[in-house]
């Protein structure tokens, strides 16, 4: 630590103790949490946009947490990712967003617009049983694989290694997956080229956050035309503005996702929507 004045650094920093302390105790909580039940689901539209009728859900996850309330994806995803909790706690959404499917199927029609969109994290991925474990859980929730998305992480397919092979499988099987997040990591055009994706969403820093300015405006809508030719479907993430939606839908993409058509909700919401929708 040269040039750091004296005390300004030291190992035994009060403030990162605690941190550590309430890192553990987020962990023990969370380790209990799956067996008592704080966990559920909410769905966020994504939208046509010509039209803004929906077109599909995503699945995602919310801890209510006995004493702090609701605790953020952002905050417990990563320590379960990190402690191998992911595995469990992934597997627990892919049962109940499958159920959530099978009964919208059931009730809707075949053709109903209540796909339904599940985060799968590397990690969980990675498992050696992963495939099986969908394979499974499709057939006993009765859900059509066609109503069906995984969102994968670039993580997962950046490298060769099992997560990228379960891709393979899953898409072999007749799933649909789609590349999350992208443009936020390390990920880049030739990546796409072999990506095996079928769905690419655009993330949110692109289109509304930092990035939404000259640049992420010259990304996004060139973006669209080498997805076109790829024949990958885009979806644009975090649309928040009737401006974005307008500039998104100019530069032809069809698909979108945000604040803008509807924040993450309960699957009775969503019905309530697909009924008022429904009748139009
Ligand atoms: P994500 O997969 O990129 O999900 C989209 C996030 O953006 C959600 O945050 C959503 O509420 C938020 N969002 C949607 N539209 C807008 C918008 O217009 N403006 C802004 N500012 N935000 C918008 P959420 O629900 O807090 O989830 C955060 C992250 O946690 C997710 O990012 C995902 O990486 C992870 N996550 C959530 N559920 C699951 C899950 O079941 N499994 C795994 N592995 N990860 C999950
Ligand atoms: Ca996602
Ligand atoms: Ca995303
Ligand atoms: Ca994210």
């Amino acid at each position: 630590a040269k040039g750091l004045g004296g005390d300004r650094w030291h190992w035994f920093d009060p403030a990162m103790d605690e941190m550590a302390r309430e890192t553990a105790r987020l962990n023990a909580d969370l380790r209990r949490a799956l067996a008592d039940d704080e966990f559920f689901l909410l769905y966020q539209p994504i939208v046509d946009l010509p039209s803004h009728r929906p077109a599909g859900v995503e699945a995602l996850l919310r801890w209510r947490h006995p004493e702090r309330g609701l605790v953020a994806p952002d905050v417990f995803i990563p320590l379960a990712e990190r402690s191998g909790l992911i595995v469990e706690l992934g597997r627990w959404v892919l049962e109940n967003a499958c159920r959530q499917a099978a009964e919208w199927q059931t009730r809707y029609g075949g053709n109903a617009p209540a796909k339904v969109s599940i985060n799968v994290s590397a990690r969980q991925l990675a498992e050696p049983d992963f495939v099986e474990t969908v394979d499974e859980i499709i057939s006993r929730t009765g859900v059509d694989r066609s109503r069906l998305m995984l969102e994968v992480t670039e993580t997962a397919v950046l490298a060769p290694g099992p997560g990228l092979e379960a891709i393979h499988r899953l898409r072999a099987n007749g799933l649909r997956v789609a590349l999350d997040d992208f443009g936020t990591g390390q990920s880049s055009l030739s990546l796409l080229l072999n990506c095996p994706v079928d769905v690419l969403k655009v993330d949110r820093s692109f289109v509304s956050g930092n990035a939404a300015d000259h640049a992420g405006a010259v990304i996004v809508e060139n973006l669209i035309g080498f997805t076109n030719g790829l024949h990958i479907e885009a979806i644009a993430e975090g649309v928040e503005t009737r401006e974005q939606a307008g500039r998104l839908f100019q530069a032809g993409y069809r698909l979108a996702q945000g604040y803008l058509f509807g924040r993450p909700m309960s699957a009775e919401d969503i019905e309530a929507q697909l009924d008022a929708t429904a009748g139009t």
